[in-house]
């Protein structure tokens, strides 16, 4: 992929809630770009918008105003067809892990890459298995969630988001319900396989000891992106991650 050439290009977004005199407006005139194997991370008070927008950015809503380019195809007026094919490119993390309780870890996977791709179906154990062992799981390939900790259902959330391999994945609060260890875990696992596919990720977190992941904070406030920023700063002579003067 080029990496010149954004992997998303957002210009210009507004977004509306609700109709007629109970409309009301979420987001304000949002410019963003995030370039291949980028990390960025998004921070704001909650109900600022930020979830709103991931799933603009997601092809889970119809954008109202304003263009949205994936991989440079629009999304602004695009069909529903189009919206699935962009979504198939996105790998998706939530807080809750949305595994399926009824597959094992291997299972819940490998219906990812089925989904998305025609291979055999040895095929597609062979890349879930690796790809949980890559995220340390290689020891509970056969568990049911149930039977796995918090940390490790998100590992496995993580390996389904990245076994395709996509060009963006979104994640959405990953950490939340994890404790300081699992999280920090959690990101790095994410960031280092992010940087080994060249994928870019757009990561919401109210965790601050996360900061330093990132390559560029973003902050969502009431419905503005007010910062934007390189991290650690490009102007820091002593590289102290911003995270610490906060
Ligand atoms: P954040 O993820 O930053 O907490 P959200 O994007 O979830 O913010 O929400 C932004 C605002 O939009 C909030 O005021 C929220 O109540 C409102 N909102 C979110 N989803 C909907 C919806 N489906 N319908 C109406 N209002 C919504
Ligand atoms: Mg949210």
């Amino acid at each position: 992929m080029n990496m010149k050439e954004p992997v998303i290009t957002i210009s210009n977004i507004n977004h509306y809630y609700g109709k007629g005199a109970l409309k009301k407006q979420i987001l304000f005139n949002i410019n963003l770009e995030i370039y291949a194997g980028e990390i960025v991370i998004m921070t704001g008070p909650s109900g600022s918008g930020k979830t709103t927008l991931l799933s603009l950015i997601g092809g889970l809503r119809s954008v109202q105003e304003g263009s949205l380019q994936f991989l440079g195809k629009e999304l602004f007026g695009a069909s529903q067809t189009k919206l699935v094919q962009s979504r198939r490119k996105i790998g998706y993390i939530f807080q809750a892990h949305n595994l399926l309780g009824f597959l094992t870890a291997r299972q819940n996977v490998q219906m990812a890459v089925e989904l998305n791709q025609r291979i055999s179906q040895s095929e597609a154990i062979k890349r879930s298995e690796a790809m949980l062992s890559a995220v340390g799981l290689a020891e509970r390939i056969n568990y049911y969630p149930d039977n796995l900790s918090g940390g490790q259902k998100q590992r496995i959330a993580i390996a389904r988001a990245l076994v395709n391999q996509p060009p963006l994945v979104l994640a959405d609060e990953p950490t939340a319900a994890l404790d300081k260890q699992s999280g920090r875990d959690v990101v790095e696992i994410m960031q280092h396989l992010a940087k080994e596919q060249g994928t870019a990720i757009l990561l919401v977190t109210h965790d601050n000891r996360i900061l330093d992941i990132a390559d560029r904070i973003v902050e969502m406030e009431d419905g503005l992106l007010t910062r934007d920023t390189q991290n650690p700063p490009m102007n820091s002579k002593v590289g102290v991650p911003i995270s610490e003067h906060n």
